[in-house]
């Protein structure tokens, strides 16, 4: 745990108490502060009475007295409107900050020239912070990872000069970060996403500028334009992350070609083909982003390598669970929509596809372009007749109701198939609610299913 002590023997009002909100409780307490801490939900607070944190209903509280109002990433502080103790917090003059804030102010006061990678973007987030740590951890670095992935920063060890903290963060963390002093900075890349929640694409593109402004390293994908107006402001110290799509290729920029990571001047730094947990262009800035920051921390290019081929990859990302003679398994259960799964699709040929679910806007009509690499479908869920109706034609499809239906039948088609590496992808493009709970449910009974196999 980090101890924060910069409110020692200060009141704090916190609201929030999921996961990251009780271990910022407990921080603020063991560095001496007071903590008040609330939820809308009342289990939520009892947890939170049970584990020795004070509790007031914010709405009754005295607020002049509080130094800051300390705010979970999921509860609103702007879209679709303020929450009650954001209005209230501001009425009376009160900071409102989060766990990451806490974060910084902590390190900054214990240690400020501390390692502290932080990495923001639309798509990506997650696989580029545990591929930074593993690199970093495989070259025998003390790596502390966590924020937005796993771990709640302040349940992380303390800052250090001799650790390096990895951090992922959402826009909506960023928001409650107004200190962000990050050491090296990450923007992998801007689209659509989570307007509802930032108002328009200018306020959500200035909120990730925000994570790189302040950091002493900026390293920016300039695939997509508001990542790219973003590069070229900037000022500081800079590497830029590019992965040509046709011909377009930026001089001054990390480059990634035929998997082929090179340094502006056209170095070979790292090779990311063959790397089963790196495939698709995709993967390939995740790969160079990590080249940069590894490279930034000193690592030399034999560690660099060594670190990217050892990487597992992270569950419900085209994730290998298996494979029965000739034939691979795929879990992207995290493709919860056709943008994630036009990756997928991308990377594999003679595919035995597994999708469906609850359909997002759209359905599958992007993915028609990539129909020539599937074999067979086969459907599951509520989108089923919406799905056959795009596939009608031109995709021969089974429809199978259940995963448990789907995952023999397309084992049994691919492996009679005769193709020399036929795969059975579970990539539904799909929300998973109308048959399992979440996206990490569906993609466990999919591993089960395939364990289950003769
Ligand atoms: P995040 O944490 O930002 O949600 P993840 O690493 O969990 O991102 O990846 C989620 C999905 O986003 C993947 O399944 C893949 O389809 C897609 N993805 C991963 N990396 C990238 C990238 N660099 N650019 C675009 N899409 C990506």
């Amino acid at each position: 745990m980090t101890p924060v002590t910069v409110f020692a023997g200060q009141k704090v009002a916190l609201f929030g108490l999921g996961g990251s909100g009780l271990a910022t409780a407990n921080a603020l307490k063991a560095g001496g502060a007071e903590v008040i801490a609330w939820d809308d939900n009342a289990d939520s607070v009892a947890r939170a009475e049970a584990a020795g944190i004070g509790t007031q209903d914010l709405r009754e509280a005295a607020w002049p007295g509080f130094a800051a109002l300390v705010l979970s990433p999921g509860v609103p502080l702007t879209h679709p409107e303020p929450h009650w103790t954001v209005r209230l917090a501001r009425e009376a003059g009160t900071e409102i900050i989060g766990d990451i804030e806490l974060f910084c102010r902590e390190r900054r006061a214990r240690a400020p020239g501390a390692p502290f990678v932080a990495i923001t973007g639309t798509n990506g987030k997650s696989t580029t912070t545990a591929l930074i740590a593993h690199v970093l951890a495989q070259a025998g670095r003390d790596v502390q990872m966590g924020g937005n992935i796993g771990t709640a920063i302040l349940s992380l060890e303390p800052p250090d000069a001799a650790r390096i903290h990895v951090i992922e963060m959402s826009s909506f963390q960023i928001d409650l970060t107004p200190g962000l002093d990050a050491m090296v900075g990450v923007l992998m890349n801007i689209t659509s996403d989570h307007l509802d929640r930032h108002g328009t694409m200018e306020q959500y593109a200035a909120i990730k500028e925000r994570l790189i402004s302040g950091a002493g390293l900026a390293v920016v994908g300039i695939d997509d334009g508001p990542s790219r107006a973003i590069a070229e402001r900037r000022t500081g110290d800079l590497v830029r992350i590019h992965v040509p799509s046709g011909d377009a290729l930026s001089t001054d920029a990390l480059t990634v070609r035929d998997g082929l990571v090179r340094d502006p001047d056209g170095t070979a730094l790292a090779d990311v083909n063959g790397i089963g947990s790196l495939r698709g262009a995709h993967n390939w800035q995740n790969a160079a982003v990590a080249v940069a920051v590894a490279r930034a921390l000193g690592l030399s290019g034999e560690e660099i390598q060594a670190g990217l081929s050892s990487f597992p990859g992270l569950p419900h990302r085209m994730e290998e669970v298996g494979r029965r003679g000739s034939v691979l398994f795929v879990n992207d259960s995290k493709a919860t929509n056709a943008d994630s799964t036009e990756k997928a699709l991308t990377a594999f040929r003679d595919i035995h596809w597994i999708l469906g679910g609850k359909a997002k806007e759209g359905g599958i009509f992007p993915l028609v372009p990539y129909f020539q690499r599937v074999a067979h479908a086969y459907l599951i869920g509520a989108a089923s007749d919406a799905f056959a109706a795009t596939l009608e034609g031109v995709v021969p499809y089974t429809r199978c109701e259940t995963l448990e239906v789907a995952v023999p039948k397309a084992a049994e088609n691919a492996a009679a198939s005769g193709a020399p590496e036929p795969v059975v992808l579970l990539s539904p493009a799909c929300a998973s609610y109308d048959q399992f709970r979440n996206f990490e449910i569906r993609g466990d009974r999919f591993r089960e299913l395939v364990q289950a196999l003769p």
